[in-house]
């Protein structure tokens, strides 16, 4: 499959299109008006130096190469008229997910499988709005995908088996390590073994049971793993927890919602991209 669509151009969508791209295909990246993709010229600019960074095969003319492989459109049909594979990357709402598949399904050619990265919707949420279920799946991007490159590809119980091993072939051409997922699982493998373990940290913190440090310290000496809890907390930010712990079920993790918030994220301490989080950089 050598033509990609990819349905907006935000923080992930941007990504799947640049390093489509730079792996060599020919990509249209659409999203809702043209001033919104007058934006990706300046994003690329700042994806470059990244991938010097992050690849080392990466040269200045690869990723020039990449950029000249990439056209825009605001035009819907004109986006998806010679796609071999569409990926939806809209915000994270039903509504909004459901109103776009089904306009794509009245405009793209009948060869064209359909893929979304939603991060919490169940493709068997989605696979009724796409009138060719068959060829609808999920294929799930980590952000950074130039580095962190999980393509976690899940269908529903009506997904082509055929399709889906396309889609993981894909996957593979465009640099990810494709990772089958053969049930519905929300989460798909990352979070569902991610979430709980940030949770049991987070909860051994509140309980007063130990540091921050003293628990990525005991995870990484006796695991060998690179990183501890908290640290992968700093990398996420300390949004993301805060806005999932405060209406949570569980009080643990609301408490931890507060202890967060008052301890640094009222001091500006948001993760490691601001510079402090439980650990300063
Ligand atoms: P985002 O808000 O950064 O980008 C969404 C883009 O979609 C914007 O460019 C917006 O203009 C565009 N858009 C809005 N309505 C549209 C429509 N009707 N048609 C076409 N484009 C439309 O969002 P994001 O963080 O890139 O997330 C997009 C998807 O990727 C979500 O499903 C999310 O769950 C998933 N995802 C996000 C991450 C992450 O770390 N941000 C990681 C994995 C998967």
């Amino acid at each position: 499959m050598q033509n990609l669509t990819v349905l907006g151009t935000g923080v992930l969508g941007s990504q799947i299109i640049f390093q489509a791209a730079y792996s060599g295909k020919t990509v249209v990246a659409y999203d809702l008006n043209d001033e919104i993709l007058g934006a990706l010229p300046a994003r690329w600019e700042y994806l470059k130096p990244l991938y010097l960074r992050d690849l080392p095969d990466a040269t200045p003319e690869k990723l020039d190469a990449a950029v000249a492989r990439i056209r825009t459109s605001s035009d819907l049909a004109d986006a998806v008229k010679d796609a071999d594979i569409i990926i939806e990357a809209v915000p994270e709402r039903l509504d909004i997910k459901q109103q776009t598949w089904e306009q794509v399904a009245a405009l793209a050619p009948e060869k064209t499988i359909f893929c979304t990265n939603s991060s919490t919707l169940l493709p068997s949420d989605i696979a009724p709005f796409t009138g060719r279920p068959e060829k609808f799946l999920a294929l799930h991007f980590a952000n950074e995908v130039w580095a962190k490159n999980t393509g976690e590809v899940m269908g529903h119980a009506g997904t082509d088996p055929e399709v889906f091993e396309q889609v993981a072939q894909f996957a593979e051409e465009i640099g990810m390590v494709p990772i089958r997922i053969h049930k519905e699982q929300p989460g798909y493998v990352l979070n569902s073994l991610l979430v709980p373990f940030l949770n049991a940290a987070s909860g051994l913190l509140v309980r007063g049971v130990a540091t921050p440090e003293d628990i990525d310290r005991t995870w990484k000496i006796a695991t060998g793993a690179p990183m501890g809890p908290f640290e992968i907390y700093d990398v996420v930010g300390m949004m993301t927890p805060y806005t999932l712990g405060k209406d949570s079920d569980d009080p643990e993790q609301r408490e931890f919602a507060e202890y967060i918030k008052r301890e640094y994220i009222d001091k500006g301490y948001l993760g490691k991209g601001s510079g402090r989080g439980f650990y300063s950089y």
